[in-house]
């Protein structure tokens, strides 16, 4: 058998998925760790997983009509990613954003992957979507387009085969009439999606999991340098899901949260957020739907039109909102202003030459697909209480979701200890969930 450079294998992934450049990106940094961890397990490289890898199980691809207020028709592109399930049925989010492409979902399939398997939870991966814009739509709107949606995607998933979720525009209201729409066309109550609300078998923690999940794995983190949370300024982008509840772990552990942004520009709190400021965000964003920029009007806190929040002076930053949204510069302005640690909250936010910046400097870096899998992980935990048919407490699964976020930071460690005791956690979460998927499927064989 002979080895493989990395370049031939991303020159022959390239000519297989022309025009796909976050797939490539995402496959490039995961296999730059993987080969050389490949050429010293040859049972890898024998059974060809690499190559079986980074080819999606199936691709789904639909045509979404529906009706606006004013009765046009309208139409838009629907997809599901089924990427791997090898240790699990397929599982990952739906995102409905106007930028959504193939090339954005099999990133985002990819990556799912490996996070799921490092949960240490049976879960396959998998993700979809749609080009839908929900911003600036009624809930009508919304319904009409989530029914068209899932009566294409419901013959194609089910509580054992895909179970979707949600993730950029997808919240508790799309989950809820996804979930209605799928009852009526299969007659049957089953947890084939997560995210539903808690009183049709929705887990409690789940809207928080993805944000208190980035914020435990960054305390552990900070851990290993013996530093607290307690008093740290953090940045953060985004005002969403992952970011509402990642402020509100920070606060509640005693950092200042100066920064949230939304696709618009960010707000800068030099006082930092307070559990009331929160509430307001909270209401700008779920119940409003307006923009971030509102904050500034109603607190004392400077906007910034159009601008990240990456050279505002922090311990740490957790970037929560989308995929390459610090460069190599921001990343450079960051560690110069003293950030000594970076955590994803997001997928893929980070370029690989902003990256390579965080290593080369040896600040604590979290790749999303450890730091940001406590929302899939307590997915997973509403799965199996929807399989057993009873509701977890708030403290059970909280509890489950930290020792979750524990384990799976003693993983990085584990695969991704340097010789001079740097964790290189891309490293380590790459070989850590790569090994139960590629020995699942060479137990399975050639399939
Ligand atoms: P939301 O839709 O709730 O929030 C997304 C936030 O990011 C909004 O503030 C949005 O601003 C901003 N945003 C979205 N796209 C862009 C863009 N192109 N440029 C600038 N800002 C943008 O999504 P989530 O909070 O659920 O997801 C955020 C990130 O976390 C995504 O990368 C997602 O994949 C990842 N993630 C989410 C999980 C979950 O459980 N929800 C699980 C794991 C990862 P605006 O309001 O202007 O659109």
């Amino acid at each position: 058998m002979e080895n493989v450079t990395h370049k031939q294998f991303m020159d022959n992934l390239i000519a297989r998925n022309m025009g796909e450049v976050e797939f490539h990106q995402a496959v490039f940094e995961v296999t730059e760790s993987l080969l050389p961890f490949i050429d010293d397990n040859l049972k890898y490289k024998y059974y060809n997983i690499l190559e079986r890898l980074t080819e999606p199980e199936r691709v789904i691809i639909f045509r979404v009509p529906w009706l606006n207020d004013k009765g046009e028709i309208k139409v838009n592109r629907g997809y599901r990613i089924e990427m791997n399930s090898a240790i699990g049925p397929y599982k990952g989010g739906l995102r409905f954003h106007p930028t959504v492409n193939l090339s954005i979902l099999k990133f985002l399939a990819f990556e799912q992957v490996l996070k799921n398997s490092l949960t240490t939870l049976p879960m396959g991966g998998g993700k979809g979507g749609s080009d839908f814009d929900p911003k600036g739509k009624t809930d009508n709107e919304v319904m009409r387009f989530c029914q068209s949606f899932m009566t294409e995607l419901y013959r194609h998933i089910s509580a054992d085969t895909d179970v979707p979720a949600g993730d950029i525009g997808v919240g508790g209201r799309e989950i809820g009439y996804l979930f209605g729409q799928y009852k009526r066309l299969k007659n049957e109550f089953t947890g084939v999606l997560t995210g539903k609300g808690i009183e049709y078998g929705g887990s409690l923690i789940r809207p928080e999991a993805t944000g208190y999940g980035a914020v435990y794995f960054a305390e552990q983190m900070l851990k290993t340098r013996n530093q607290l949370m307690k008093d740290k300024v953090v940045t953060i982008s985004g005002s969403g899901n992952v970011a509402q509840y990642a402020t509100e772990k920070l606060i509640d552990l005693g950092a200042k949260v100066v920064t949230l942004s939304d696709s618009s520009g960010f707000i800068y709190d030099e006082e930092g957020l307070t559990r009331e400021k929160l509430d307001y965000v909270l209401y700008i964003k779920n119940i409003k739907r307006g923009r971030i920029k509102e904050y500034s009007e109603k607190f004392k806190a400077q906007y910034f039109e159009g601008k990240r929040p990456w050279d505002i002076k922090c311990d740490i930053a957790l970037p929560c909102a989308t995929q390459n949204e610090i460069t190599k510069e921001e990343a450079t302005t960051l560690v110069n202003n003293g950030c000594i640690c970076v955590c994803e909250g997001a997928n893929m936010p980070s370029t690989i030459e902003a990256i390579n910046v965080f290593h080369d400097s040896k600040i604590l870096f979290g790749p999303g697909k450890a730091a940001n899998a406590g929302g899939v992980a307590v997915s997973g935990l509403e799965m199996t209480q929807n399989s057993m048919r009873l509701s977890w407490s708030r403290e059970e699964v909280d509890k489950r979701l930290k020792d979750i976020m524990v384990n799976i930071h003693q993983t990085c460690v584990k695969y991704g200890s340097e010789t001079d005791d740097y964790v290189n956690y891309v490293k380590g979460a790459n070989i850590g969930g790569f090994v139960k998927v590629a020995n699942a499927m060479i137990a399975q064989g050639v399939v």
